[in-house]
């Protein structure tokens, strides 16, 4: 932890802009970007900073460790990094794809339409609130246009997602969409055949299911999601020995 600040400190000092340990918001955690430092700052820099990503003990350690993150070109587009919010202790984690134009306006993941979905999901569904869960994206910066992210791109935000899931180490995790599950599960098998069935990361049980944003396309299968978080309940209440 010392050295943790040491090396922050001399980093602030070399004029690299990063939020310091403790102060993200309680609950939510954004980094503003406003484009300085871009061109100057140290290029092995990128390295320190992932090394020190994954040394993080705690989720503000690990969010000031991404700082104003620059490792792939999502960085450009970006109004806010949007990390992740909710319990760090949660039992139960949920991880999308990337921030749409509302996350990335306000820094919070799931705001929007599909936001509001999820949050039914959580409330109405399963009976816990919001800030019960802890909620996540693969990639946390916006995508142009909400097109789908880039292999790179989730190739260099993936480890940063991995992080916060050993640090809130949920007893469940529900893979929202396609990235998000075939990015977990390393696994090309379509969504659609992935749903439904218990898999594990990393010894936790994890529940692909559509997004969100996919059901608000297609309500005629929010009642296939709903199967699958009735599953997540039963486990929950300890129902599946
Ligand atoms: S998407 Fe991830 S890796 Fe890319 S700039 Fe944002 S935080 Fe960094």
């Amino acid at each position: 932890m010392v050295a943790l600040r040491r090396h922050l400190q001399s980093r602030q000092r070399a004029g690299i802009r990063l939020v310091p340990v403790g102060e993200a918001p309680a609950g939510k955690s954004s980094v503003g970007n406003d484009g300085e430092h871009a061109l100057t700052r140290p290029s092995g820099d990128l390295v320190a900073e992932k090394a020190l990503a994954i040394n993080a003990q705690t989720l503000d350690e690990l969010l000031a460790a991404i700082g104003d993150c620059r490792l792939c070109k999502l960085c450009s587009g970006r109004t806010h990094l949007v990390f992740g919010v909710g319990d760090p202790n949660a039992r139960l984690m949920f991880v999308g794809e990337g921030p749409g134009r509302d996350e990335d306006l306000q820094g919070e993941p799931f705001v929007g339409r599909a936001g509001q979905l999820l949050t039914d999901i959580i409330t109405k569904g399963i009976g816990l609130r919001r800030e019960d869960v802890y909620i996540a994206n693969v990639v946390k910066c916006r995508p142009p246009e909400n097109r789908n992210p880039e292999a790179d791109e989730v190739a260099a935000c993936e480890p940063f997602l991995k992080k916060q899931i050993d640090l809130v180490r949920p007893e469940i995790i529900v893979a929202l969409g396609k990235f998000a599950v075939q990015t977990l599960l390393q696994s090309k098998a379509p969504i659609s055949k992935l749903r439904g069935s218990w898999h594990r990361y990393h010894g936790i049980k994890l529940m692909p299911t559509f997004h969100p944003a996919y059901l608000l396309r297609n309500p005629a299968d929010k009642k296939l999601v709903w199967q699958d978080i009735k599953k997540v309940i039963s486990e929950l209440r300890g129902e599946n020995p």
